[in-house]
């Protein structure tokens, strides 16, 4: 089992079997292994990829009960290692509410970028059946004021964001550029009053694209892309 096997030429599809002894399995608790979410499809040409998912499977994924390695956990009474499981719960959550949508994938030997389409919700993020303290006097209701999006791999690329300036007082214009390893980080603030003055008279729901020192006015659908990596949430009644 633990000797190397030689590596065919892919020309199809590859399966791959492995055969488990019955002392693995039974430490294993295999019936979990069916339930554990799908993270990465390796994809061999990155054209836009046209799988999404939606926020609230996200969400759900990440508060899923998984398990954990045989032997990653003590018994805290006999000391000796025991399949244990990870289960993370959503307790109280923030006025303001920052959603880092991980879109990194790491193997032992490559790091990939997902382009996975996210689909969230712009005007009514419920995270009321999420939450594990359902007795709160707060609302879990959340409106989408901001996202930040990356395009770009995983050596390089370019940060830039979307944000309804309807419910803040001053605009910032940004700039994150990664250079390799390392994030330059640029933040530029520009106050401009003239635009404020603009937008109040223009109401509600006014998206605008920020990249470095241009800002220009889009469409809600537009801020809706695959490239989105942090989505910026504000409490609502
Ligand atoms: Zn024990």
């Amino acid at each position: 089992m633990n000797e190397p096997l030689p590596a065919p030429k892919f020309d199809n599809d590859s399966q791959v079997y492995v055969t488990w002894s019955e002392n693995t399995i039974e430490k294993y608790d295999t019936c979990l292994l069916s339930s554990l979410p799908e993270v990465f499809k390796i994809q061999l040409c990155t054209t836009r990829p046209q799988e999404s998912v939606s926020l609230y499977k996200c969400l759900e994924s990440f508060l899923k009960e998984e398990p954990l390695g045989p032997e990653d956990m003590d018994c805290p009474s006999c000391k000796k290692p025991r399949q244990a499981r990870k289960k993370l719960d959503l307790w109280r959550i923030p006025e303001i509410l920052a959603v880092h949508l991980k879109r990194s994938s790491c193997s032992q030997f490559v790091r990939n970028k997902l382009e996975t389409y996210v689909d969230f919700p712009i005007d009514d993020f419920d995270l009321s059946t999420n939450i594990s303290q359902k007795k709160s006097q707060f609302s879990n209701h959340y409106v989408l004021y901001a996202t930040s999006i990356h395009h770009g791999g995983m050596g390089c690329g370019h940060y830039n964001a979307f944000s309804d300036v309807s419910g803040v007082h001053s605009i910032y214009a940004f700039s994150f550029i990664s250079i390799g390893q390392e994030t330059a980080d640029r933040a530029i603030p520009q106050r401009d009053t003239c635009m404020r003055t603009h937008l109040d008279r223009l109401g509600n729901r006014k998206w605008y694209k920020f990249v470095d020192n241009r800002v220009s006015p889009v469409s809600e659908d537009a801020v809706k892309t695959s490239a989105a990596c942090v989505l910026f949430c504000r409490r609502v009644a």
